[in-house]
């Protein structure tokens, strides 16, 4: 089985090609490394690329045959997308057609799609199921459910069988301690209080401390990455053995607070971790909880890494591999 992995030199997607490599598939990857690096693709073909030029993907596609693509290349910033939403547009909307159009022509119809919590905008229940209202309320947002929406429309045309994985925050790092997120700037929670655990920054800001939860600050339900690598696994092998089109929210369907996240960073590191107080960031629901009760019971999709301590001290062996390679 020979799997095209589109950004599989960035944070999911290293994993998911080191995931693919343990269970024998043939994996190429495609990235253009503006997030991406080289050194992060651990198993199978590189090709530096870009889903923007159409021409290089006929190429690929003519040389050899893929039985499936997961497609990891997008820009992830709300912040940015708001004020930056021609990027969003461009890359994760425009980009991606041009790649499915080109599948199309190469007869590929297997697709396995990244999207987010942040189509469901404000959530309106404590846990957000499939059936949650889908209203996105920023651009990144909307790029994702305009895939989504796109991809629906494909099926019933074209005959492309697609999955849709709504992550809500992926986060950890490979339990073997051989990757980890590297985004640049890093924007995300857990590598930034690890930062501060480990002396890289003097400080975790927490945007918010008044919020309608216990002690003030967000919630979110964070999901280890290999965990997010199996239901993508299950959710390939949904395909190939002929299983139509399906999206899924991918949680452990357990809430922590920044707060909780700092505390248990803290007890897990041993550290100090200096913490300073700011405003609320601008689109940040006070509560961003799954319910992935549907992966579970139509992928068989059973998350090993639920516990926080677990994926902290995976995400902060990464932390400590980081500082002493300098
Ligand atoms: N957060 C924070 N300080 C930071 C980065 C994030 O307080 O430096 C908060 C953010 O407001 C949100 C949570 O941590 O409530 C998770 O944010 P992240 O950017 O990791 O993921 P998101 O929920 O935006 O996908």
């Amino acid at each position: 089985m020979h799997i095209l992995v589109i950004g599989g030199a960035g944070y999911i997607g290293s994993h998911m090609v080191k995931f693919l490599g343990r269970q024998g598939c043939r994996v190429t990857t495609l990235d253009n490394l503006a997030g991406g690096h080289r050194d992060a693709v651990l198993h199978g073909d590189f090709v530096q690329g870009d889903i923007a030029d159409r021409a290089g993907l006929d190429a690929l596609f003519r040389g050899q045959h893929f039985d499936a693509v997961m497609h990891f290349a997008s820009f992830i910033q709300v912040g940015e997308s708001v004020t930056a939403p021609a990027r969003y547009y461009q890359n994760n909307l425009v980009n991606t057609l041009n790649l499915l159009d080109a599948m199309r022509d190469a007869n590929i119809d297997k697709f396995i799609f990244s999207s987010t919590a942040a189509i469901f905008g404000e959530p309106r229940s404590d846990r957000i199921d499939e059936a949650h209202p889908r209203q996105p309320i920023n651009p990144y947002g909307r790029t994702k459910l305009m895939v989504e929406q796109v991809l629906a429309d494909y099926d019933a045309a074209y005959g492309l069988k697609s999955v849709c994985l709504r992550y809500f925050n992926a986060a950890g790092a490979d339990p073997e301690g051989e990757l980890g997120e590297r985004h640049e700037p890093e924007t995300h929670l857990i590598p930034l209080v690890l930062r501060a655990a480990s002396g890289r920054r003097p400080h975790i800001t927490v945007f918010g401390r008044d919020y309608d939860t216990p002690d003030g600050t967000c919630i979110r339900d964070y999901v280890h990455i290999n965990d997010l690598c199996s239901a993508h696994w299950l959710a390939l092998q949904s395909l190939l053995s002929g299983g139509g089109s399906q999206a899924f929210n991918l949680g452990n369907g357990s809430g922590f607070s920044v707060q909780q996240v700092i505390d248990t960073a803290r007890r897990v590191t041993g550290r100090e971790i200096p913490v300073q107080y700011a405003d609320r960031r601008a689109g940040d629901p006070a509560r961003l909880v799954a319910d992935a009760t549907r992966a579970v019971a139509q992928l068989g999709w059973a998350p090993r890494y639920a516990a926080l301590d677990t994926l902290i001290e995976h995400a902060w062996r990464w932390e400590q591999k980081v500082l002493l390679r300098g």
